[in-house]
This record gives structure tokens, C-alpha cells and sequence, in this order.
């Protein structure tokens, strides 16, 4: 259910429909548009005192809200949401370029590739430290070593940082080093990991499972919303399907029917859903004009001897002549992209 207060609404007015909801033993989650306040009741709804509600001084009408997935819809928060990072918006005019290695394998690794990252006009920096690899024996990521390390190489450039969280005792430790933490495609329905998110004050780049629908992915990040956190932002990186030519099928539709029934960003990973570097800049320009958000792209500076993910990692001029690519495309459909900057 969700009440949408009139324009004219008070202070007083919000804040006593807000007491009755709770009153009720219902939560009640506001969201203060540029018109209007909208707010989303969460909890069995079909009780008496909903419709005492209706008629309090201020509201303008109650909607039941038709999907599963309530604070993450378009129907409670009509506006996009921006998520604000140290200076870069993300859901707002510009396209976002996130880009990094995929895991952090040394300080000089890391530096090399976040100052070929800023160089070329990338705005966040990537590195796993923390790996959800298939096998036990794969390299499984440099741990709080790597998050130091990421640290070091944003008091050089500037960037941001997104890394991924694996487990719910984890996200205080990563918290302390990341900007954005990343919920892998592997953890997406790890359910005490989204419990664990939700509770921090941290922007969450949600990957898609691989095996799930878009409507269990806006469900995990409604987890996320429910439990206090609504910097969430989806990145979608391909599904499983019968096709061998890719490593995963980039599910393109998936971007427009997110923005359409969700005011979160949309971020797309052409390095995962495609497992190869020869079609990552068609891919992320397909992204750029399904209007995608942003997109986050495996760089490494020597991509045969990655320790992961080498075969989807662009080498440094590769991601250079990607941005000049995707900046047409993202200026036809009304998005600015960072310029290039100068190599220090
Ligand atoms: C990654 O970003 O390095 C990663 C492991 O991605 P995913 O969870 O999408 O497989
Ligand atoms: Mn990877």
C-alpha cells in the first residue's frame, strides 16, 4: 500500500499519517518527491485502521501497490533515484563508467589500471578483493590487503571504489574501505548478506543472479530498501542460457524494464555477461543506448597473465577507444560522459 499525501500537505500532516501507520504496527517508509510525499506502508495492510487512515487531513489517495516489490517501484518513488558518491552521480544526466581489474593482484596492478581508468574518463574504480571463484583452488582475492590497496590507489586518482562483500560479517570491514559494495552475482539471494547491506549506510551495486528473474532481483534489492537502505542500484551481467558463444546472455531487455518499474539505477557489465574482450565495446554501447546508467568493465594492464578474468579484461588502449566510442552514443540519447583527462 502506499499513501500519496497531497501537494499541500504540512510537516504536521506527514508526520501524524507516519504515527498512525506505526500506531498500527505497520512501518512506514516516506519519500519526499519534488511534488508530492509518498508513503509506503509495509506490513499486512488490510486492516480497519488503513482506512481511518485515508481520511486523515492531508492525504490525497491510498494505492494498493500491484507487485511484490514495493519501495523499489516506480508507483512509490515516481523520480530516479541518484545515488551521490564523493562527487560522481549515479541515475542522474551522466553516464557512469566503472572500471578495474577483476581482482586487485598488487599495489602496482592497481595503480597502473586506475590511473589508465581516470585517464580515459572512468569515474569509479573496480577490484575484487574478497573472490567468489568456482573452484577452491582459483586465487581467491588478497582480502583486507586488497581493500588497502584500493584505498591507495583513490588517494591518488579520486575514484571511488566498489568491491565486493561476500558475507554478511564481512560488510563492516569492507564498509570501512569501499564506496559502493558490491553484492555478487553468486550472493544475490544470500538474503542475511542483503539483511546485512540494508543496515549500513553504503551505496550496493546488486548483480543479477545468473539463474534469476528480474523480478527476484528487484525483490532482492527490496530486502535491501526494507531494511533501511535505499542507495541501491542493479547491475545486470548476463543469465545462463543454452548459448555457448558467450560466457553468459546479456539480457538487454532487462535495463529498460527495470528503469520502467523501478526509480533505482541500472548498470550494465558487458565483462561478465560476454567472457570476451572482442565485443565488450558493442556491448556496452548497446548498453549506453538502452539507457543504461552506467556500465562496469573488467581493464587490466596485462590481461594474459591476470591471476582472474583475463580473457573479458581490455587492455588499457582498448578501454581508451571504448569511451571515445560510447560518448556519440551517450550525447544521442541525452546522457555526458566524463571527458578524458590528462595522464599525471
Ligand atoms: C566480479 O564482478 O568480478 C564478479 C565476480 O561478478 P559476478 O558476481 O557478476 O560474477
Ligand atoms: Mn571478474
Amino acid at each position: 500500500m502506499i499513501i500519496v499525501m497531497k501537494q499541500t500537505a504540512s510537516v504536521a500532516e506527514i508526520s501524524g499519517v507516519i504515527r498512525a501507520v506505526e500506531t498500527a504496527g505497520l512501518k512506514a517508509r516516506p519519500s519526499h518527491g519534488a511534488r508530492e510525499t509518498i508513503i509506503g506502508v509495509i506490513g499486512a495492510t488490510r486492516t480497519k485502521v488503513l482506512d481511518q487512515i485515508g481520511t486523515m487531513p492531508g492525504v490525497a489517495q491510498m494505492t494498493p501497490v500491484s507487485k511484490s516489490f514495493k519501495l523499489v517501484n516506480r508507483e512509490y518513488k515516481p523520480e530516479n533515484t541518484v545515488i551521490k558518491i564523493n562527487g560522481v552521480s549515479i541515475g542522474g544526466d551522466e553516464f557512469v563508467v566503472m572500471a578495474g581489474p577483476c581482482s586487485v593482484e598488487s599495489s602496482e596492478q592497481l595503480k597502473e589500471s586506475a590511473r589508465a581508468v581516470r585517464a580515459a574518463g572512468g569515474r569509479i574504480l573496480r577490484g575484487g578483493a574478497f573472490k567468489p571463484r568456482t573452484s577452491p583452488y582459483s586465487f581467491q582475492g588478497m582480502g583486507e590487503e586488497g581493500l588497502k590497496i584500493l584505498l591507495a590507489a583513490k588517494a591518488e586518482t579520486g575514484l571511488p571504489i566498489v568491491t565486493e562483500v561476500m558475507a554478511p560479517e564481512l560488510v563492516p570491514l569492507v564498509s570501512r574501505y569501499a564506496d559502493i559494495l558490491q553484492v555478487g552475482a553468486r550472493n544475490m539471494q544470500n538474503y542475511s548478506l542483503l539483511e546485512a547491506v540494508g543496515r549500513v549506510k553504503k551505496p550496493v551495486l546488486l548483480k543479477r543472479g545468473m539463474m534469476c528473474t528480474v523480478e527476484e532481483l528487484l525483490l532482492a534489492a527490496e530486502y535491501i530498501l526494507a531494511n533501511g537502505n535505499s542507495q541501491v542500484m542493479f547491475c545486470e551481467r548476463g543469465i545462463r542460457t543454452f548459448e555457448k558463444a558467450t560466457r553468459n546472455t546479456l539480457d538487454i531487455c532487462a535495463v529498460p524494464v527495470i528503469k520502467q518499474c523501478s526509480h533505482l539505477p541500472v548498470i550494465v557489465d558487458p565483462s561478465h555477461a560476454t567472457g570476451r574482450r572482442d565485443i565488450i565495446a558493442a556491448v556496452s554501447r548497446a548498453a549506453v543506448a538502452a539507457g543504461a546508467d552506467g556500465v562496469i568493465v573488467e581493464v587490466h594492464p596485462s590481461p594474459e597473465t591476470a591471476l582472474c578474468d583475463g580473457d573479458q579484461s581490455l587492455h588499457f588502449d582498448e578501454f581508451e577507444a571504448m569511451m571515445d566510442e560510447l560518448r556519440p552514443i551517450a550525447a544521442a540519447v541525452g546522457r555526458r560522459m566524463a571527458p578524458q583527462t590528462a595522464q599525471s
